[in-house]
């Protein structure tokens, strides 16, 4: 049997498909020793409660059996916590999967996804496979956001902001995120993957605008990232719709059952949350201290540059010793290094190391 070459497969597929480069997800090494610090995961266990709910949902025959379409326990207690309805709450197969059907939901072949830039690439891979188009609007240079953001379209149909965003960290004030989706015609994600890190979030607005909608993952508060799940907040007439667009089963009785014992355990969020803070906090300062231009953070990770030494070779000293941190290069803008707050422990290895280079 001969191999498809690649040329004729591009010609099987949708032309939407072989226009784009797939998104390219941060190393994850299977094997060796690393110091990993730079896809933004959480470097402590999670709640002990996580690997209880595990063995019990593992026992006698609940797996034999479809998991539960809606995942209602989790809705359920969710919803207690966050001080909503459940039916307010869709969930996904981690938070990616909330953006797959939030753009496949809104956005339609020839129409417009605009987002800030730069931000979280995966938005304009997930444009491209609808065939549409992703407008990117800048940041100014302070990380705040014009009204050019909020400009009418007529093709526009979604706004996502990544809110704290990545790479920066930096967070718009829940009351400007207020004032641009007031200004817009269209749906407004606001993607709070590091919004437990924080120190405001846009929950409140969804009550307000029923084209806000909210998504939150389970990947880097909550220490779950292997599990994949996350959730979105929305009018219960907008979750209606989306509910038509995700895959029946989406999340499976694993991951329910152990995302609702992890949101179950706010004590366990509020001491990971302290822990990452003060590391976020000394990090930032040493950083500084060496030179670099670091940004205040409000999440899970710092953004730096150096004023006269490229940033490249930096990541890759730090990789040859063992550290992966991530060097980003955005197109029109500039690049900068990434670094996820690890234990106290990494991150000493990690200075020690950068003062070495
Ligand atoms: C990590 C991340 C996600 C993806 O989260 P998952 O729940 O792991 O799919 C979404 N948005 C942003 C901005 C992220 O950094």
């Amino acid at each position: 049997m001969s191999a498809v070459p690649t040329s004729s497969a591009a010609a099987l597929v949708r032309p939407a498909i072989a226009g784009i480069d797939g998104y390219v997800p941060g190393e994850q090494p299977q094997a060796g020793k690393w110091i990993k610090l730079n896809t933004n995961e959480n470097p402590y266990a999670p709640s002990p409660a996580v690997a209880r709910a595990l063995a019990a949902t593992a026992a006698g025959r609940t797996l034999a059996k479809y998991p539960d379409p809606m995942a209602n326990a989790f809705r359920r207690r969710a919803a207690e916590v966050l001080g909503v309805e459940p039916d307010w709450i869709i969930c996904g197969n981690g938070s990616d999967d909330l953006l797959t059907i939030l753009v496949r939901s809104f956005v339609g072949e020839g129409q417009c996804l605009r987002m800030p830039y730069p931000s979280y690439i995966l938005y304009r891979t997930l444009a491209g496979i609808q065939g549409a188009a992703c407008e990117e609007v800048h940041y100014q240079r302070d990380w705040s956001l014009g009204d050019d953001f909020a400009a009418p379209r007529d093709d526009l149909r979604l706004a996502i902001i990544a809110n704290p965003n990545s790479p920066s960290g930096t967070l718009l004030p829940p009351a400007r995120v207020a004032e641009l989706a007031d200004r817009l015609a269209c749906a407004v994600v606001v993607d709070e993957a590091y919004g437990d890190f924080s120190d405001t979030n846009c929950l409140g607005l969804v009550r307000d605008n029923p084209r806000v909608i909210v998504s939150r993952s389970f990947s880097k508060s909550y220490a779950l990232a292997g599990l994949r799940f996350g959730f979105a907040v929305a009018q219960p007439a907008v979750i209606e719709q989306l509910l038509k667009v995700k895959d029946s089963y989406n999340c499976d009785t694993l991951s329910i059952a152990a995302a609702t014992a992890a949101i179950d355990d706010q004590a366990w969020l509020a001491e990971n949350r302290a822990k990452i803070i003060a590391t976020r906090r000394r990090l930032t300062d040493a950083l500084r201290g060496l030179g670099y231009d670091a940004l205040e953070s409000q999440a899970n990770f710092v953004w730096c540059t150096h004023p006269t030494r490229p940033h490249k070779p930096i990541y890759e000293a730090l990789k040859a010793n063992g550290i992966l941190i991530r060097s980003m290069n955005y197109a029109g803008w500039g690049d900068g290094l990434r670094i996820t707050v690890g234990t106290d422990d990494e991150i000493d290895a990690f200075l020690a190391c950068l003062k070495t280079i």
